[in-house]
């Protein structure tokens, strides 16, 4: 049994069909990036993992339970956005701290882990600033500090790097990676970079239109594509 098993999802915006039956086993550990062009149903498939958005048909699985209708606060998944949703009105430790807060963590055992988490990402001394005194590549830390204080089973994370600036961007993408192998975190990675995807993924799937077109390793993916589809987006060598 999987960690976790999308099994046959699908999805329709009224007469729209954007997600036709998509079939994805996660292990624990697992580093899986999505990977596709710009409208092609990988926030889609993100946001029904987390429980943002309704799954027309199929089913999802976490540790053999299917989760389908837990509440996304019930489903011990974070979630890091492109837009970091940050709360402007907040300091970086209310931010970091905040999921924390609603779940009644006393106050003591909260200031220690936000200061742990601050510390792993080298934000230790922002943590009395607003988000909007911090740079985007700080914000990123702040998001992803909020995701990691949660200690999930599983992290989703959508396009987190794309607001950022090339160099920071090839920075953050050594510090995620690290990060994954620091602590066995699976996690569940939308990008449309195919650099970022091949540089981070145990597994990437590639998408196109709704269906998937290929799952397998970075290696497979890139020198055995599946179509000419995945071939074009991936680069891959002729
Ligand atoms: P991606 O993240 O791969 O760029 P999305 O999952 O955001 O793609 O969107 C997939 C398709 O679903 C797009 O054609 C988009 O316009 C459509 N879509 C997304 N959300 C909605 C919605 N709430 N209502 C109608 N259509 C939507
Ligand atoms: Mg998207």
């Amino acid at each position: 049994m999987s960690f976790l098993h999308i099994n046959n999802i699908r999805k329709h915006f009224g007469e729209t069909t954007v997600l036709k039956g998509i079939d994805i086993a996660i292990e624990q550990g697992d580093f899986l990036v999505l990977v596709g062009p710009s409208g092609c149903g990988k926030s889609t498939l993100l946001n029904m993992i987390a429980g943002l958005d309704s799954i027309s048909d199929g089913e999802l699985l976490l540790n053999g339970e299917r989760i389908n209708e837990v509440h996304p606060a019930q489903r011990d998944i974070a979630m890091v956005f492109q837009s970091y949703a940050l709360y402007p009105s907040m300091t970086v430790a209310g931010n970091i701290g905040f999921g924390l807060e609603m779940r009644k963590v006393p106050k003591a055992e909260r200031r220690e882990a936000i200061e742990r988490v601050a510390k792993m990402l080298q934000i230790e001394n922002l943590l009395e600033r607003k988000p909007g005194q911090l740079s985007g590549g700080q914000r990123q830390r702040v998001a992803m500090g909020r995701a990691l204080v949660r200690e999930p089973q599983l992290f989703l994370f959508d396009e987190p790097l794309s607001n950022l600036d090339a160099k920071l961007r090839v920075d953050m993408r050594t510090e995620i990676k690290q990060l994954h192998q620091r602590l066995g975190a699976t996690i569940v990675y939308v990008t449309h970079d195919q650099i970022e995807a091949m540089t981070l993924a145990t597994r990437i799937a590639v998408m196109r239109a709704g269906e998937l077109q290929q799952l397998g390793t970075p290696h497979q993916v890139y020198d055995d594509p599946n179509n000419l589809f995945v071939a074009g987006f991936m680069g891959s060598p002729s």
